[in-house]
């Protein structure tokens, strides 16, 4: 293997649970790329920079009500702790809150030298800490995780896979899911016949252009039947295109 001798793309993590990494990131691609030496973790772990002899990261909320709230004080030392937000990329508050991750934000994220993840617990972090170092606030999804870890494992490896010298193959990357604002077509692979179903006869039929137009149709074809959303973008994005290329005519 080639020395590699590019800097890593440097993932910190704050949180309770510090052992839960790499874990599922240290298999396959994200696995075989921290390896490399193409990322690298560093763990912070919160509690570490809890004060009082309980070792207490967390307390009641003001104003009453269900759970627990990280205190600012401890979540605090631990960002100051881990670099300041800034230095190395992004500090990155993951919360049902935050703007949803999509693919563009992976990619502007992978442009980054690094990234600093904090991983809320209970109910999520004092609002002052967010107000103080103003991190970029990130979801997953329109769902509740019990805590900010696994929706870190999914953040870096939407991230480390765009990295360069992570997927062998560029092409793949380019005709994915959400990389040209459609979904992607659907794949096949021996055996040719399996349960009585056939393969399309079009990509058995070595005429690429042929394989392309139908990929693209089919692409198109799930994208508005499952995603009004992407659809409706792709196809404004398509109009505006048109416009502007007339405009150059
Ligand atoms: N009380 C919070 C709310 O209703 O928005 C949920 C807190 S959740 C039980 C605990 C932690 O899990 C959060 O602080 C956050 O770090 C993480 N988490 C939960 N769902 C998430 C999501 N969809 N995206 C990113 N992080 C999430």
């Amino acid at each position: 293997m080639e020395p590699n001798n590019q800097v890593p793309f440097l993932v910190r993590v704050l949180s309770l649970f510090p052992e839960m990494f790499p874990g599922p990131l240290g298999y396959s691609l994200a696995g075989k790329a921290l390896n490399d030496g193409v990322w690298a973790l560093e763990t912070v772990d919160i509690r570490a920079f809890a004060r009082d002899k309980h070792r207490s990261v967390d307390d009641t909320p003001f104003g009453g009500g269900p759970g627990m709230v990280m205190r600012a004080d401890v979540i605090d030392a631990a960002i100051r702790a881990s670099g300041l937000a800034g230095e190395g990329g992004p500090l990155i508050y993951l919360t049902p809150r935050g703007r949803v991750l999509d693919q563009a934000l992976a990619r502007r994220l992978a442009g980054e030298g690094g990234m600093t993840i904090l991983c809320g617990r209970f109910e999520g972090v004092d609002e002052r800490v967010l107000e103080c170092h103003a991190p970029l606030e990130v979801s997953i999804g329109d769902v509740v995780l019990s805590g900010g870890e696994p929706a870190a494992m999914v953040l870096i490896d939407a991230v480390v896979r765009l990295l360069p010298g992570v997927m062998g193959c560029r092409e793949s990357l380019e005709e994915e899911s959400f990389e040209r604002g459609l979904l992607e077509y659907p794949h096949y692979t021996r055996p040719r016949d399996w349960m009585g179903r056939a393969v399309p006869e079009v990509l058995l039929s070595g005429h690429h252009e042929q394989v392309a137009v139908w990929r693209q149709a089919q692409a198109e074809a799930v994208t508005r039947e499952r995603r009004q959303d992407l659809w409706a973008r792709y196809i404004a994005a398509g109009m505006k295109q048109k416009v502007s290329d007339d405009e150059h005519h």
